[in-house]
């Protein structure tokens, strides 16, 4: 499975926005964009003028980088967008919020994105019953996600739960944090999405 191994702030530094990536530390003054806001590298702080192309590139790579997908995967999900109906850039963050690792980590189960990946290809999950280790799943109304019987018990949950006991769930999913259950309750709404992102230039620089 191909991932980004680099420095992980700096992904947010370059897009001028925290982007959630390392649990904990985003929460805390630790977090890099609080302390420089400016983007990494010897230019970082005299790169001004951007072009309208770079600007809906930075919004794709913003959209790859939050989400933790990588860019032929976020092709197909473009596609995908594309052939169902409404608008294309909702379907596209609908379809990206609907991944199992996104649900795993918005209902507090994991301190990132990143970890809801491990903790699903080390199969701590079960999706409707079955074994699932794969974090690129697309949920569906319905669908219930369960913490396995033998990870209940392991501190490692008990400490990330407590931790993010008070992050707000969305309102698409039901989380049952004594039982460690998610139910899907319907799909996300573009007004949940977290990400603060104008999808729109995607669409155009898709369009070229
Ligand atoms: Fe690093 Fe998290 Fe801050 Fe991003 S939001 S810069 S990943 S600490």
């Amino acid at each position: 499975m191909a991932r980004y191994t680099g420095a992980v702030c700096r992904l947010c530094r370059r897009e001028g926005k925290k982007l959630f990536l390392k649990g904990e530390r985003c929460y805390s003054d630790k977090c890099s964009v609080s302390r420089r806001e400016y983007a990494p590298g010897q230019h970082g702080q005299g790169r001004k003028k951007i072009s309208e192309y770079g600007i809906q590139l930075r919004s794709k790579q913003m959209a790859k980088r939050y989400y933790g997908v990588l860019e032929s995967q976020f092709s197909k999900y473009f596609e995908m967008a594309e052939r169902k109906a409404g608008m294309t850039g909702e379907n596209l963050l609908r379809i990206l919020e609907s991944r199992l690792d996104n649900v795993i980590y918005s209902a507090g189960f994991a301190s990132s994105r990143a970890e809801a990946k491990q903790l699903i290809l080390h199969n701590h999950f079960t999706l409707n019953g079955r074994k699932v280790n794969i974090s690129s799943i697309l949920v569906k109304p319905g669908d219930v996600i369960e913490l396995k019987s033998n990870s209940k018990s392991s501190e490692k949950f008990k400490a990330i739960v407590e931790n993010f006991a008070s992050r707000p769930t969305p309102m698409w999913m039901n989380v049952d944090k004594d039982t460690m259950t998610i139910k899907i309750e319907r799909l996300c709404n573009r007004d949940e999405v977290e990400l603060e992102i104008e999808e729109h230039l995607i669409v155009e620089l898709y369009s070229k």
